[in-house]
Order: structure tokens, then sequence, then C-alpha cells
């Protein structure tokens, strides 16, 4: 059996207590956003498509995990047989820390060994996370020529079938690993002891909840702290808030006797005390339309980002249309929703569509991170300008999170559900999908109504 893995090493440098918790008592972790999910299946989707780089190697992946120590003792004979080029999801073992390495190709008489990421760009966590493989491997006595981190290329465009040794960049990173060696060495003893503890560590809660990852244990650890608590403003940065906490401003009263009056934490805090928002009315009425438009759309867009780009003349990552919903008094029945869930390929056509159907209305409102143009009121950036507060936004400024807050009442879902919804093949849940965009619309007219009129 071993103590520590990739992932749960990477958890315990983040936190020793979240590392110990994951593994005595994952079944207190949180419930695993619908974006999260998403995010890991696209890990392991990139992941597969990786192993076109290197066809005809070795599935090595175990079907349950009684099966890791048969896998490290295959994986180790497979290194010495000639016939072997290419292994996936190779399993090794040393020091009680176990990995799985994406790919391992055979150059010559020594071995690469290759991890992939389905993200643009590389960050701080896989070269650590990378680090720790070189370690173990270097104490299975794998001979490496080289160990590499594998990424899409934002440059790559798609024409025609899919060019995976285009798709993906190579970068070596032999020579960080080896020179974290002490210092990984140093982390996994100390992990080793942190997982073997009788009981969970003391750590207290700060900005490691949330960086480089949010913890899965927030429910747990944050569990004391009220869910009107000025740590859940955002006029501060987290480490200033944390700092006032643990130097005994333990509640909003006590924030408060630190702040000069009437500034924007103050009126945070105010804002949390009555279980209410705060925003800046006198910024906010700068928006409102003059004159006041009487033909008023109300605008959702529903977009993807696939990692692996679908069609011709797109990039990894690049954002396409999926579908549109537009309420407003020119539609016939009230509403008109357009969407290209069964051939993505028709995806610029609803562009178009669109931008016809705006011409005829003289205000446009949606709630988007992105611009959506001429003779739109995007609430999204307003209310962003006028300092719109609540403490449900301080995990992200989410129509979900804006609608709730307004209206208690009002209950809305994740908006990644309608992308799972809208890629799941099947006419039920499109369907669902495009009820939801409505649903959506709603809440961005009710929010409109609210402030504007
Ligand atoms: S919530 Fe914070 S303190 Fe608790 S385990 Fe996670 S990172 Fe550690």
């Amino acid at each position: 059996m071993h103590l520590l893995s990739k992932s749960t090493y990477i958890k315990g440098l983040q936190c020793e207590k979240a590392l110990y918790m994951t593994k005595k008592h994952p079944y207190l972790r949180d419930r695993l956003s619908i974006e999260q999910r998403a995010k890991f299946q696209r890990g392991s989707d990139v992941g597969v498509l990786a192993h076109q780089c290197f066809p005809g190697g070795i599935d090595m992946s175990p079907s349950h995990p009684s099966q890791f120590p048969k896998k490290v003792k295959e994986t180790m004979e497979n290194l010495g047989n000639p016939d072997v080029n290419v292994m996936y999801e190779a399993v090794f073992q040393y020091n009680d820390t176990l990995i799985m390495v994406d790919l391992m190709v055979r150059a010559g008489q020594q071995w690469k060994a290759i991890e992939v990421k389905s993200s643009l760009r590389l960050s701080p966590t896989f070269y650590n996370d990378a680090a720790l493989q070189y370690y173990v491997l270097k104490g299975c006595q794998v001979p490496l020529a080289d160990f590499m981190l594998m990424h899409l290329n934002p440059d790559y465009v798609r024409q025609g079938d899919i060019d995976v040794d285009k798709l993906f960049v190579c970068v070596s990173v032999l020579d960080f690993a080896e020179a974290r060696q002490e210092w990984v060495a140093q982390n996994v003893e100390r992990l080793k002891q942190v997982v073997a503890l009788p009981h969970a560590p003391l750590v207290r809660i700060g900005t490691h909840c949330h960086d480089p990852y949010t913890c899965d244990f927030i429910g747990h650890c944050w569990k004391n702290i009220p869910s009107n608590s000025y740590l859940y403003t955002t006029a501060q940065p987290d480490d200033q808030l944390f700092e006032h906490y643990f130097g005994g401003a333990g509640t909003n009263a006590e924030f408060l006797k630190k702040l000069p009056p009437d500034c924007e934490e103050a009126r945070q805090v105010e804002a949390l005390e009555t279980h209410s928002y705060y925003i800046d009315y006198k910024t906010l009425y700068t928006f409102t339309p003059h004159p006041k438009p009487k033909k008023v759309a109300y605008l959702n867009i529903l977009l993807d980002r696939p990692a692996v780009p679908e069609l011709d003349g797109t990039r990894p990552y690049q954002e396409m249309m999926l579908a549109f919903a537009l309420t407003g008094p020119l539609e016939p029945g009230g509403h008109y929703v357009w969407d290209c869930f069964d051939d993505h390929s028709r995806w610029q056509e609803g562009l178009g569509l669109l931008a016809e159907k705006l011409t005829h209305y003289e205000l446009t409102v949606s709630f988007s991170p992105m611009n959506t143009g001429y003779k739109t009121l995007n609430l999204y950036e307003v209310l962003g300008q006028a300092a719109f507060y609540h403490p449900g936004i301080k995990t992200g400024f989410s129509l979900q999170h804006v609608a709730e807050a307004v209206f208690p009442n009002f209950k809305l879902f994740e908006h990644s559900r309608i992308v799972v919804e809208a890629l799941s093949n099947e006419l039920t849940s499109y369907e669902q999908a495009r009820n939801d965009l409505l649903i959506e619309n709603e809440a961005i007219e009710k929010l409109y109504q609210h402030f504007f009129k």
C-alpha cells in the first residue's frame, strides 16, 4: 500500500490538513460543482487523445486500486522488455509514493516520461507535480532520457482531422525536476508523517484554502465561520482579512472598528449585517438608458470552449456559441431560442441571425463576462462597476449568485449545467437546456427591472 500519490502530495503541499482529511475522512469532502466535474473529465479526455502521439502502447492503468502492486511489477518488467516501446499510465512506487505516468516512451536504452496537461500553459503546480514524479522514477532507478510536460498548443488551428503532433507542445522539465529533488524528498517525508498522525493536524483556515486550488474541505473547516462574517467580503485582499481575523478582530463589529467610516469594506460589512447586498446606486444610475427604451430584448448566450478544437479554423479553448435565447416583444410568443446542439458546425450561422434580430431592438440586456456589443447593457459589467456585493459573489460573480442575492426566493442553477445538457447528445437534455436558458433570461429581466425601473 502507498501513503502518497501525485494528487495527495500536491494537496499536502497546499495544506497538511487537506491531505490528512483526504486520506482519513474523505466522506467530509464538499460536493464537486458541475464545472469541476467537467474539468476532470476534460483532463482525462485530453490525456487519452495524447496517447495517439505515441500509438501502439500498452495501457497499464489498473481497473481497481487493489491492482496497483501488480501493475507496479508489470511496469518494471516492461521497462526491461525490448518489445515494449510505449506505456500509458505506467505505475511506479517508491518510498510509499505511487504515481501513474501518462506516457512512457522508449528512447534507445532509456525512457522518456511525459505528463499530459489539458491547459494552454504550465503552472507552478505542474512543475511540482513533475518533480515528484521524477523523484519516484529516479527512486525506481528508471533510466530516464528526459522528463517532459505536454500541454495544448494555443497556436494550433484545426484543419481537417486533429493533428495530435501539432495539437500538443512538449517542454522538458528535467533540469527543474533534478534541482528540486532534495526539496521533494523533504516534503515526501514530512507528508508521510502527516498521514501517520493519530488525528488531523491543527491548521487554521487562511488564503491557502483557495490557493492554488479551492480545497474540498471548506464546508468542514469553515463551518464555525458565520455566513455573514467579514471574511466573505471582497474589498480587501484575503491575506489582509485573515490578518485582522487572527489579530483579534473575530467579529464584524471588531473589524468595523479598524476601518475608516464609509469605506467600501464597511459598506460590505453593513450588507452582511442586514443579510442584504450592497450596490453603489450613484454609479449604477449613470448606466440608466436615456431615453427610456420601449423595445428591450433580454439576451442569454450559451458558449462552449472545447479544449480540443472541434471545428476547422478553431483553436484549443476557442469560444463558440452553442445557443442564444432572446426574450422580447418582437418575438412571437415572447421569446426565441436558437441552438446548434445537434450540429456545432452551424455555430456561426447563429451569430448572423442574432445580429439581425438585435437591430430591431432599442436595447439589449445581458449578463455576460464577454462584451456583447452595441446598444447592450451588460449587467455583469454594470453591476461590477457599481461595486455590487453579496457574500455569494466571493467565489464568483455569476448570474446565479447575483440573482439569488437580490431575490432570495429565486433559485437558479449553475450555468455550467446548461453546457453539460447541450453537449449530452440527448434530445431531452437539449430541451432542458433551452428551458434553462429561458429561466436564466427571466433572471436577467428581473434584475434589469429591479435596478432600472
Ligand atoms: S479548508 Fe483550508 S484549512 Fe481546511 S483542509 Fe482545506 S485548505 Fe486546509
